[in-house]
């Protein structure tokens, strides 16, 4: 037997490792099986070179428990190490990186530590977060002098020891003497935990204890003379070797993928939308696939959905910094060994491999819906009141997403309709011209709310947008600024007439004082600091009055409400037009009416169906219009 002091110069570093990494002691697990995997992924290169001879023999590797113990095992069938290769690993360098990695840390604020912990960076050392004392068992692949099985022992002082052993079979033995506060580690459902956090997609079988599961039993046949179902215990694999982001995608269907999507989030019962396969090696390496998800209103709380993975071992789920911002709404993996773990995300943002990565996937992302755009129209049509929250959100964070989506973007019109950019402006550009030559594009926020307006607005033979989304006030914004002398104004904004100002104007069939005279009795009967009375010459058959709402003061208090940095529009009034149309018969009835009870009443009447239709009309005001209703119909 050998002792020997790993490191002179340092006093005992393990209760110092265990204080600064308090934050994620958990990933010792991941560090401790990514390395026996990588042990057992070097044998099966060296096999597959013809410089491994023997038999690989099944290398599932083991996680176990012994709860008298008090040991936690990760065992391995890979190609193991010598006395020399311990002292050289295990003593040498893997120490010297712990050691580099603690004076990182050390001096350092929490909040900077925090940035760091929780990526690679300590290795085998990490195993001293949960345990008072780690031994090595290990036996090399090699052949000869030398290569006897050893075991390396350490309780945490800066003192090991390394012997010879009795190990007849290939591969390392991790023996963890679990810590009194680290107990949680012993327990086997947080064990299984972890093995399904961090493990689910690694590239060689891992093995936690038996389950049992239920099959058709080879001998035993039930009453149909069907095999019967009997209780069988097996080998319980935690993970899936060969996940789907790194197969081919000329091999697979869609119904591999919304398998696999069903894998990855166990506890989502809608399928996804699209996927897109991922699959890079230059300029740098990257795999994955995404998912569109079918979208809740409720979009902010459906982010981090994402999983990142390098080389197959799970790393992270928030994504921040690594994908575009519109993007993590998306779901599904990304996996690249290029992406910088071990570094702080303000670090993360500004490094030139993850712009050249993000930038790369939104192209992709891009890529395929324009494919799925020009090869399928119709189902890209069905699917669009889903994906465009997406599309949208994209096009005006990300300048280069817009160029890529104005081909297929969709606007939806109130009939249902889909037309491109392009074919919209065709569609409206013969009756929306306005006088100045600007085209104009209607739209509502709501179908129900705004149904009068829509209908005249169509009788009028207009087109009008649904932009019903909390999101389409800021797209709208953004295709104004794009769209060359273009305007968007809400159906309601102002009377039909004017939506669209054009040469033509139709005569009143008033005079100027009896207009000015009308215009006192209807101010008479509203509250004047809300509602603005002005004469608009609209045809017979156009209602006799309307309350519209312009659309500047409009969008100010709509960006007010969505906290948009107009605050001082907050504490503003409403601002309605109370619109009266002197060419309909019933304001030239009120005109010649001089009986003054008779002309209110008339007036107020108009004036609440007017209300009415815009749904202001509410409490006692809505009662005594329908009282005075009931009274007119008798
Ligand atoms: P890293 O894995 O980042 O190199 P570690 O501290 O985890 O750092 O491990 C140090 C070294 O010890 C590894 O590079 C490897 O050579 C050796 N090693 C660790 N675990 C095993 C194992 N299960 N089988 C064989 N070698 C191992």
């Amino acid at each position: 037997m050998q002792t020997g002091k790993i490191n002179v110069q340092t006093e005992n570093i393990f209760p110092i490792i265990k204080k600064f990494l308090y934050s994620d002691h958990e990933i010792f697990l991941r560090e401790l099986i990514s390395n026996a995997v990588d042990a057992t992924t070097k044998l099966k290169t060296l096999a597959s070179m013809g410089k491994f001879q023997d038999d690989l023999g099944d290398t599932t590797i083991e996680v176990s428990i012994d709860s008298k113990k008090k040991t936690l095992t990760v065992k391995d069938h890979g190609i193991g190490m010598t006395a020399d290769e311990v002292e050289k690993y295990i003593n040498q360098i893997a120490f010297s990186g712990a050691e580099e990695f603690l004076k990182k840390y050390k001096g350092k604020t929490e909040v900077e530590q925090s940035g760091l912990i929780g990526h690679f960076g300590l290795g085998f050392y990490s195993s001293f977060m949960v345990a008072d004392k780690v031994e090595i068992r290990t036996k090399t692949y090699k052949k000869g002098a030398g290569t006897k099985a050893v075991r390396w022992e350490c309780d945490g002082s800066p003192e090991y020891k390394l012997e010879e052993i009795e190990k007849t079979d290939r591969g390392t033995e991790i023996v963890l003497h679990v810590s009194g506060d680290s107990k949680e580690f012993l327990e086997e459902y947080r064990i299984l935990e972890l093995l399904k956090k961090y493990c689910k997609f690694l590239p060689i079988p891992i093995r936690f204890g038996n389950e049992k599961t239920w099959e058709p039993s080879e001998t035993e046949k039930d009453d149909k003379g069907e095999p019967k179902q009997v209780e069988v215990e097996k080998p319980r694999i935690i993970n899936n070797t060969n996940p789907l982001w790194k197969q081919m995608p000329s091999g697979l269907t869609d119904e591999d993928y919304k398998k696999f999507y069903r894998e990855l989030y166990p506890n989502t019962f809608e399928e996804p939308l699209f996927n897109i396969h991922l699959n890079v090696d230059y300029p740098f390496n990257l795999t994955g696939i995404l998912f569109f998800p079918k979208v809740k209103r409720n979009y902010e709380i459906q982010r981090d959905k994402i999983q990142l993975y390098c080389n197959q071992v799970f790393v992270t789920d928030s994504v921040e910094g690594i994908v575009p911002d519109f993007l993590t709404l998306l779901h599904g993996v990304l996996d690249s060994p290029d992406i910088p773990l071990n570094v702080s995300r303000s670090y993360l943002q500004s490094d030139q491999n993850v712009k050249k990565i993000s930038g790369h996937i939104m192209k992709k992302v891009a890529d395929r819906l324009e494919e799925i755009f020009k090869n399928n129209r119709e189902e890209f049509e069905k699917k669009w009141d889903d994906i465009k929250i997406f599309i949208e959100y994209g096009m005006i964070s990300e300048p280069k997403f817009y160029e890529r989506a104005e081909k297929f973007t969709l606007l939806k019109d109130t009939e249902g309709k889909y037309f491109t950019f392009e074919e919209y402006r065709k569609h409206i550009k013969a009756t929306q011209t306005d006088k100045e030559k600007n085209l104009i594009y209607l739209y509502t926020t709501n179908i129900e709310e705004q149904h009068s307006f829509i209908n005249a607005a169509k009788s009028r033979g207009y087109s009008v947008l649904v932009m019903d989304t909390p999101l389409d006030g800021h797209f709208i914004n953004a295709l104004e600024q794009k769209f060359e002398k273009s305007q968007f104004t809400r159906v309601d904004a102002d009377v039909v007439d004017k939506l669209i100002k054009k040469e033509e104007q139709l005569p009143s069939k008033l005079t100027e004082d009896q207009q000015k005279e009308l215009t006192t009795v209807f101010e008479g009967l509203v509250e004047k600091s809300k509602f603005h009375v002005v004469f608009e010459s609209l045809s017979e058959s156009d209602l006799p009055v309307l309350i519209t709402q312009p659309e500047f003061m409009r969008r100010m208090k709509d960006m007010s409400a969505m906290g948009g940095g107009y605050d001082f529009m907050g504490s503003m009034p409403d601002n309605y037009n109370l619109v009266v149309n002197p060419n309909h018969r019933l304001v030239g009835r009120l005109a010649e009416t001089s009986e003054e009870e008779s002309r209110n009443k008339l007036a107020k009447q108009l004036i609440d169906l007017a209300l009415l239709s815009q749904n202001l009309l509410k409490g006692s005001e809505l009662t005594s219009f329908i009282q005075r209703s009931v009274d007119i119909i008798q």
